[in-house]
């Protein structure tokens, strides 16, 4: 086995294995105990860029970091190498989870990234669908100055904050402040707040249910056919020949 697949084994061995349901129970938890969390949802794209990128490597590999299997092809690649894993955890699921809870406990949130459009959307949807959650602040993710949002956030300190900007600039950001925190569950949600504020719709469930998100998703935008060539396809062609 060489190199490359032994770093992403390397990985994929800290994801946790066990069903949505589970993770669902472990962050309540967190909650409830005021943990301080860093989820990281690994895709092809993150594990691949991990491998030009030593920031992101050790990332992965930090004890504090929890990683969930976002995406089907994460779960291939964990069964390929007979890593024990039960089932994909999607990111906005996650996401909507942590706004459930966060009403549910009243809690408080921050969040930051996606478009002022898309950002206003949310809040209201909020408002309206949890209005036991409190949101501290907000900030689009378009703003010059990310890292003063971060400053803003950490004078805040919130039971959750989620960052929408991307893989992995919102990873890595959130990693950089992660020590200015002694609670809170940190997450980069990436495009979940275009999908739950309503502005971009999630797969209909046939697609959801044959594992063919990635496939709406290039329908429904062809751009994504390329990165999704370069990540996703490059790396379950290098997990089955573990190149
Ligand atoms: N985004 C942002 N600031 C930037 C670049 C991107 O807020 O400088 C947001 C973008 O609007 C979108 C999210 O980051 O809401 C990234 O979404 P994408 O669909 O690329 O993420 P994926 O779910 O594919 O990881």
């Amino acid at each position: 086995m060489y190199v490359g697949v032994i770093a992403l084994k390397q990985y994929l061995k800290k994801i946790y294995g066990g069903s949505q349901e589970e993770y669902y129970s472990v962050l309540k938890k967190d909650l409830i105990c005021g943990t301080r969390k860093f989820i990281i949802t690994v895709n092809p794209e993150i594990l691949i860029m991990s491998e030009k990128d030593n920031q992101i490597s050790t990332m992965l590999l930090d004890q504090n970091a929890s990683l969930i299997p976002d995406g089907i092809a994460v779960v291939k690649a964990c069964k390929t190498l007979n890593i024990p894993i039960t089932e994909k955890i999607a990111g906005v699921e996650i996401a909507e989870f942590l706004l459930k809870e966060a009403d549910n406990q009243n809690k408080s949130l921050y969040l930051f990234g996606a478009s002022n459009e898309v950002i206003e959307l949310l809040v209201k949807k909020i408002a309206v669908c949890y209005p036991n959650a409190k949101l501290l602040g907000y900030s689009n993710g378009y703003v010059q100055d990310k890292e003063k949002v971060f400053d803003e956030i950490a004078s805040l300190s919130p039971d959750i904050c989620m960052v929408a900007l991307g893989v992995p600039t919102q990873e890595k950001l959130i990693y950089k402040h992660l020590d200015r925190f002694e609670k809170g569950v940190f997450i980069g949600v990436g495009g979940s707040f275009d999908v739950i504020s309503g502005a971009k719709s999630r797969a209909p469930q046939f697609f959801l249910k044959h594992n063919l998100e990635w496939l709406y998703r290039i329908m429904k935008e062809p751009k994504r056919l390329k990165r999704f060539y370069d990540n996703n396809i490059k790396f379950l062609f290098k997990i089955k020949n573990k190149d």
